[in-house]
């Protein structure tokens, strides 16, 4: 019997735990252990419920456009679980000059799709507008170079487009600098928009007919997902239900690897309680900072390409408040903030109006983001720092100037991978490197995507490779 070892026990690890269930269901000659060093299992995904409060620490839905996760849902048995945001409210907001002003109807990822809303929106100016139809009109890049979110954006859109759309929506997703982050490797369809249509505005017309072909042939009574999914009782259901069936798994919590070495055979670990466990293979779905430490005595070139990764800090505040006299009508899933508005938070949720069922009767939910690559030190303020900031910012941007129910500070330090211009190629480098280091994967949301379907996909594919070289069969 073949040994594999997990190491860290995120959605990445949880997934690739999941596969070699799989396999071994399958008579796959396989045993797997999973360590991880936190008492909990997940990872980011963390989930705290009181009061008939459903709070998220970290991610609180996925995206269904990429299927793994809502793949992964239904094999756990989860399909009745899953839930989608809220159809009564999905616009979104801007701020904007001390207002909110909603997004056109037709927006697609920034790129207008529906004329009419998009001219008679107040969000742009009427140079703007002129500048982002020019993408009509403009020739597609030659080459395959990676350039930066602001780069594609302002060459193709104008400096508005960037500043009001693309920087705080986009580049939000990442808590990144736009200035910084690679365009190949965050929003890979826009370059592959641009390469087969040459204009974006063409490329999604024809992307959103293609949708509606393929939605009118259907099967009739079939909804589909909406764009963001979760899981009723919150995301970690999904973590703790694939720890309870991936039963031919040996999960440990708080078991810290704190070294990794090569044998004659394979692989020799020691634990932090000072053990040592040997294996045959090795999956590292850690953080690219462990990672990097972790195989620094086996491949130094991995972990020198590795440590190049950057990571910000981020907090996000969750804050609740009774819903009698409330201030603001919440007729939306919140607001985003361009960095050009001067203020201290990156956006708000407006999380009672997406998920209705995460609060009790009587009670909205806001949950607010902030610092990122641009304001990193405000996200490592201590909790009651951040807490008052936002209050005070709350106050500013929408009038609340009541007591919280409840307010909850959650740190994610050093926590949001940055995937900077040339992350592809850097990541290139890494699995090149690794094909002279027998048994040895690395996964998680460092390399190809930042998701939670990216990392299962990705948890998935690093169980296929280990299960392929300890038994030589590619598919059990
Ligand atoms: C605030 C925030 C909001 C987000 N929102 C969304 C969202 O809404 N939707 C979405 O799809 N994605 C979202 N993401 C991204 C997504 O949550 C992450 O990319 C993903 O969960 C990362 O999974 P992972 O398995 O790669 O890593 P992690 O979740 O970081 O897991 C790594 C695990 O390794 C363990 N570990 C570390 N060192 C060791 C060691 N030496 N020994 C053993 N174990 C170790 C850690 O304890 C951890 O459990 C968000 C991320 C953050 C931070």
């Amino acid at each position: 019997m073949k040994k594999i070892v997990i190491i860290g026990g995120g959605i990445a690890g949880l997934a690739a735990a999941y596969r070699i269930h799989e396999a071994i269901a399958q008579d796959a000659p396989v045993e797997c252990v999973l360590l991880e060093s936190a008492e909990k299992f997940g990872g980011k995904i963390s989930t705290m419920r009181f009061d008939g409060f459903i709070v998220e620490r970290g991610p609180d839905s996925f995206i269904s456009q990429k299927p793994q996760a809502i793949e992964l849902c239904k094999k756990l048995g989860l399909a009745d679980r899953l839930t989608g945001t809220n159809p009564d409210h999905p616009s979104t907001y801007v701020y904007l000059n001390s207002k909110l002003v909603t997004m056109p109807d037709g927006l697609s990822l920034m790129i207008p799709t529906k004329f009419m809303p998009f001219i008679f929106s107040p969000l742009f100016s009427w140079s703007a507008k002129i500048r982002m139809g020019m993408d009509l009109f403009i020739p597609k890049k030659k080459g395959d170079d990676d350039e930066s979110l602001a780069s594609f954006v302002r060459r193709r859109m104008g400096e508005e487009a960037l500043q009001k759309m693309a920087e705080p929506m986009l580049a939000g997703i990442y808590a990144s600098d736009p200035e910084l982050m690679s365009i190949n490797t965050t929003f890979p369809m826009f370059v592959q928009t641009e390469q087969k249509y040459r204009s974006l505005i063409l490329g999604m017309l024809a992307r959103k007919r293609q949708q509606m072909i393929h939605q009118a042939k259907a099967p009739a009574g079939k909804q589909p997902f909406s764009l963001f999914m979760t899981l009723k009782n919150g995301l970690d259901e999904m973590v703790e239900t694939l720890v309870e069936k991936a039963s031919s798994i040996t999960f440990r919590a708080e078991t810290k690897v704190v070294s990794l070495s090569r044998n004659e055979d394979g692989w020799d670990l020691t634990l932090d309680d000072g053990s040592s466990m040997s294996s045959d293979a090795v999956i590292l779905a850690t953080p690219a900072q462990i990672t990097a430490r972790l195989v620094e005595q086996t491949t130094p070139k991995v972990s020198e390409l590795l440590n190049r990764i950057k990571y910000v800090s981020t907090a996000t505040v969750s804050i609740a408040y009774k819903k009698e006299g409330f201030p603001h009508s919440l007729d939306g899933f919140g607001f985003v903030i361009p960095r050009t508005e001067g203020k201290r938070i990156l956006a708000c949720t407006w999380t009672s109006s997406k998920f209705p069922a995460r609060v009790p009767d009587g009670c909205v939910m806001l949950r607010c983001f902030v610092g990122g690559a641009m304001r990193e030190e405000l996200a490592e303020q201590d909790g009651d720092a951040i807490g008052t900031m936002v209050r005070e910012e709350l106050i500013d941007l929408m009038g609340i100037d009541r007591e919280p129910v409840f307010l909850k500070v959650f740190h994610n330090k050093k926590s949001n991978v940055q995937y900077q211009v040339g992350h592809a190629k850097l990541i290139e480098s890494v699995y090149e490197e690794l094909k002279a280091v027998a048994g040895l994967y690395v996964t998680g949301s460092a390399y190809t995507g930042i998701g939670i379907p990216d990392c299962i996909r990705d948890g998935t594919k690093a169980a296929e490779d280990a299960i392929e070289f300890l038994t030589g069969k590619t598919k059990t």
